[in-house]
């Protein structure tokens, strides 16, 4: 367990003791750095106390937060950390861990975010640095350190940490943009087949059923043609919010094309799908759906069936029945609920 203690260092900073005597925190309550974003925490470990002031002072100065490690112990600690600081400076020979042994454990261990690692060293010979870089820091400075240019180096890091952040910031939106639908934002058609598949895996192995209801807007056309497309677009997206209401956190809500949505129910029964579905139903048939030329009543028919965790059924052929179910709906007046046994398909 990490405790934490508050003391004034000196008029302009501030130290926060971690790790009981191992390792500190320091933070300038000046001037931020200046590209105005957050302050950067940097991890110094140093065993010598000297070089460790003089780093933390020119840190803090630079506008950085410092969290201070006296020994390599201390260091891998805090580098373990959820919020661990994302740039380390670490001495080369130290108690406990040395630099390189930190870097490599660290990039063996892989993980994002990407932690930068400068190595701290007196070592000019040629042969170590390699070593050093080949352990997996990303670059060194040399004690005793020039000043200009350590900062060039730390700006180098921050550069290179920026880059990082701002390319799997591009991957998640990518990530997003190729498993959720763009209209509605609900899972597309792709992912919630992959619901439905994982959960069915689950169900097999824990022994629980899963409600499936395949669903339709109807008379969607007449909308579109009434009331133009983007009123049919906010039709859609209503939908999707108020099926989105309706579910528990673990259910899978998602379009499945065009006015059809599949909604995946784990650990729900025959009797609980159908009230789960009436209930989506008497929703989605709620307040009308607001549009500059008035309210649109919209309702949704119905498919549901249910998944047996013995049953050998795939996931497309479960889609079949409550397909079938849904067209039964449509049949029987629309702005229903049917429910169709899966069981004969196991069977047959
Ligand atoms: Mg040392």
């Amino acid at each position: 367990m990490i405790t934490t203690k508050t003391l004034i260092l000196a008029e302009d900073s501030r130290t926060r003791y971690t790790n009981e005597k191992t390792c500190l925190a320091e933070r300038s309550t000046g001037d931020l750095p200046s590209s105005g974003k957050q302050t950067m925490r940097i991890l110094i470990a140093e065993d010598s106390g000297p070089s460790r002031l003089a780093l933390e002072r020119v840190l803090v100065k630079w506008g950085y937060e410092v969290v201070s490690c006296l020994d390599g112990f201390a260091a891998w600690e805090q580098l373990q950390l959820p919020d661990a600081p994302r740039l380390a400076i670490l001495d080369w020979m130290m108690p406990g861990h040395s630099g390189p042994e930190i870097c490599r454990m660290l990039r063996a261990k892989g993980g994002e975010p990407y932690i930068y690692l400068l190595l701290l060293t007196s070592k000019t010979l040629k042969e170590d640095l390699i070593a050093g870089m080949e352990a997996g820091a990303d670059d060194y400075v040399t004690k005793p350190f020039d000043l200009h240019e350590l900062n060039v180096r730390i700006r180098a890091g921050m550069r290179i940490l920026d880059l990082q952040a701002e390319l799997m910031e591009a991957r998640e939106k990518l990530r997003e943009q190729a498993t959720k639908d763009a209209l509605t934002g609900l899972w597309n058609r792709r992912s919630i087949m992959e619901i439905l598949e994982r959960e069915q895996a689950r169900s097999q192995r824990e022994g629980a059923p899963i409600g499936v209801l395949m669903l339709d807007l109807d008379h969607f056309k007449l909308v579109n043609d009434r009331f133009g497309h983007l009123a049919g677009d906010e039709v859609l997206r209503e939908a999707g919010r108020r099926l989105l209401a309706s579910v528990r956190p673990y259910d899978g809500v998602g379009r499945f094309g065009g006015e059809e949505f599949l909604v995946v129910l784990p650990g729900c029964d025959e009797a609980g799908l159908y009230s789960r579905a009436e209930n989506m139903r008497m929703s989605i048939a709620g307040p009308p759906v607001e549009n500059v030329s008035g309210g649109i009543v919209v309702t949704a028919s119905f498919g549901a069936t249910v998944f047996m965790p013995q049953s050998v059924i795939s996931a497309s052929e479960l889609i079949r029945v409550a397909d079938e179910a849904l067209y039964e709906a449509k049949r029987a007046g629309r702005n229903r609920v049917v429910l169709r046994s899966s069981l004969m398909e196991t069977l047959s």
